[in-house]
């Protein structure tokens, strides 16, 4: 008699219907991590690295940008090797929009909000927007290569940091080694499988000689005793190290399969997708010296070509081209260009002024953003280093704070710097809801459950809720399959002589690739255009 519904198979089956219960709005909306999200539905593929080798000038035109991050700075970079005339119409007084890296003096007013100024002692920072770029990322890695942007290694993956649950089972409340519950897991799924396949209790057409090799490989996966237990191995770590001498080392007792799944670590908040997804996967890169190094990089190929603190209030479409209106030091100003290159994040351009299409103007109103927000936690001591053998890594949680993201730079120095939450979605926007005072409260009180440590070594605060954030309002595009075939059509087409880009034009959202390849799309349109070739993105090296 085949049992269709043996243990193994309904802890998979779990976890399967838990997704099949959500829709792919849901999953997309509901994930932390959006682009990973499409990634593993197959809906998209990685950023690669084009050859990107434009022919023949531009005919003298001028082409305006609206905002300077890095899309619009990747823009006017690639077209001025072209030989166009460009300019950048920045709001903000600084580039690198949502690529921002939070220093001594660096300040934030967010709706609603008191200012901020950052009290970090000079040399401590923390990336606000992007903190980490994949290996495959090929077209971010180019251009930190053409740009001289040093980078190090980003230790997305640790298994030394914690998962922190809170409930009511008997690891409730508690930080656990993330290494303790993934071998224990994986030791009970295997050793379950193992034996299911050893009493022929699945139905599986494998010969036995092929049975016999899955089994080898399930005890070698799962650490697995001679009998095909799981008893703990080395992998979950020691209750008592080894040493010199007769110190061999204790291996800590397994926790129950029956306690983990009690205590919620099974859970979605804990899955672990993170380490698992293409995109977050090791090895990973930060810019030396903070992420907005690639900004700035940018900005010093650029002179004279950014205005900065000009405040873009109106694009309209005319005969022969474009006409901009924006606001500096409270003086409205024109600039009439041939072609515009509008970068705005959406859920800002919506109160723009403009004589856009009603499609695009429809696309532009109904985009949504995800909520999320940090905080960046000073302590004058790196005691999750020192104390805690913690070194980069994301520790997890199924509270407010969602996670603690500890520093990949600077190892074994004195002070840190330490992002004490990065939350999304509805925990984003009841923290972003709090005073900037609360803010700071919550991340202490929920951190300080996993580092007793907080209290005596915190030093100061900054945090940063993108979606309150003017010139953001919101951390990236989330897009359904519905969205992607209406909203999302409107916005890759030019608007007579007005091309949308930004990271909100490509299937990379949530990376800084997006904003790059928006940018080289979007110059090949209208380089093609303006020399009447028929140039197609990407374009091949010939
Ligand atoms: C919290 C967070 C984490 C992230 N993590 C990563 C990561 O780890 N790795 C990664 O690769 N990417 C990450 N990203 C994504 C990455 O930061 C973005 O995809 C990229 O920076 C977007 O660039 P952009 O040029 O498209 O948009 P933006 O950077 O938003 O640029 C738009 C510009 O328009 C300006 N602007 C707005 N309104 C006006 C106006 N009225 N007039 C004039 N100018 C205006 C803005 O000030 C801004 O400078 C993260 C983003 C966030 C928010």
């Amino acid at each position: 008699m085949k049992q269709k519904h043996n243990l193994p198979f309904k802890l998979f089956s779990q976890s399967l219907t838990v997704l099949k219960q959500l829709s792919r709005r849901d999953f997309l909306t509901k994930s932390s991590l959006a682009y990973p999200a499409l990634l593993s539905l197959g809906m998209i593929t990685s950023a690669p690295a084009h050859a990107f080798e434009l022919r023949q000038q531009n005919k003298g035109k001028h082409v305006v940008i609206l905002g300077g991050g890095l899309c619009g700075l990747a823009s006017a970079y690639e077209l001025k090797k072209l030989g166009y005339t460009c300019t950048i119409l920045e709001a903000r007084h600084r580039a690198g929009g949502r690529c921002w890296s939070i220093r001594k003096e660096a300040t934030n007013t967010e709706i609603n909000q008191i200012q901020q100024t950052a009290k970090f002692d000079e040399g401590l920072y923390f990336n606000a927007g992007p903190s980490r770029i994949p290996h495959h990322h090929q077209l971010t890695m180019q251009y930190c290569r053409e740009l001289n942007v040093p980078l190090e290694v980003y230790n997305n993956i640790n298994e030394n940091s914690y998962y922190f649950a809170e409930g009511k089972g008997a690891l409730s409340n508690k930080k656990i080694r993330a290494r303790e519950i993934h071998n224990d897991v994986r030791g009970y799924t295997n050793e379950l499988l193992a034996k299911a396949i050893d009493q022929n209790k699945l139905d599986l057409a494998m010969s036995k000689e092929d049975m016999e090799k899955v089994i080898e490989y399930l005890r070698a996966e799962g650490g697995l005793d001679i009998h095909k237990l799981y008893k703990a191995s080395a992998r979950r770590g020691y209750s008592d190290a080894p040493g010199a001498g007769d110190k061999a080392g204790k291996i800590g007792d397994p926790h129950t399969l029956h306690d983990i799944i009690q205590s919620a670590l099974l859970d979605p908040d804990f899955y672990n997708v993170p380490e698992y997804t293409y995109e977050l996967q090791m090895t990973m890169f930060q810019a030396k010296g903070g992420m907005d190094s690639i900004a700035k990089a940018f900005e010093a190929k650029l002179p004279g070509t950014i205005q900065l603190g000009a405040e873009v209030s109106g694009i309209k479409n005319t005969n022969t081209g474009v006409e901009v209106t924006y606001k500096v030091k409270g003086e409205n100003k024109l600039l009439s260009a041939d072609y515009c290159i509008c970068t705005i994040p959406l859920p800002v351009l919506s109160n723009i002024d403009h004589n856009f299409s009603s499609e695009v103007s429809r696309a532009i109103d109904f985009a949504s953003y995800i909520p999320t927000g940090k905080i960046g936690l000073q302590f004058r001591r790196r005691f999750w280093e020192e104390d805690e053998s913690i070194y980069g890594g994301i520790t997890h949680t199924n509270n407010e704070i969602t996670q603690i993201f500890y520093p990949s730079n600077d190892y074994q120095s004195k002070k840190g710097v330490l992002i004490g939450y990065y939350n999304f979605n509805d925990k984003a926007k009841r923290t972003g809801a709090l005073s900037v005072s609360d803010r700071e409260k919550l991340a202490l009180e929920k951190g300080g459950l996993i580092h007793p440590q907080y209290s005596k070594e915190f030093e100061n605060s900054f945090s940063v809720s993108w979606h309150l954030t003017p010139y953001s309002l919101g951390g990236w595009a989330l897009y359904t399959s519905e969205t992607r075939a209406s909203i999302y059509k409107a916005l890759i087409k030019p608007e007579q002589n007005v091309y949308f880009a930004g990271e909100h034009t490509t299937y990379l959202n949530a990376w800084m690739a997006g904003a790059f390849e928006a940018a080289r799309s979007t110059v090949t349109a209208i380089h093609g255009r303006v020399t009447e070739q028929h140039l197609n993105y990407p374009v091949q090296k010939n």
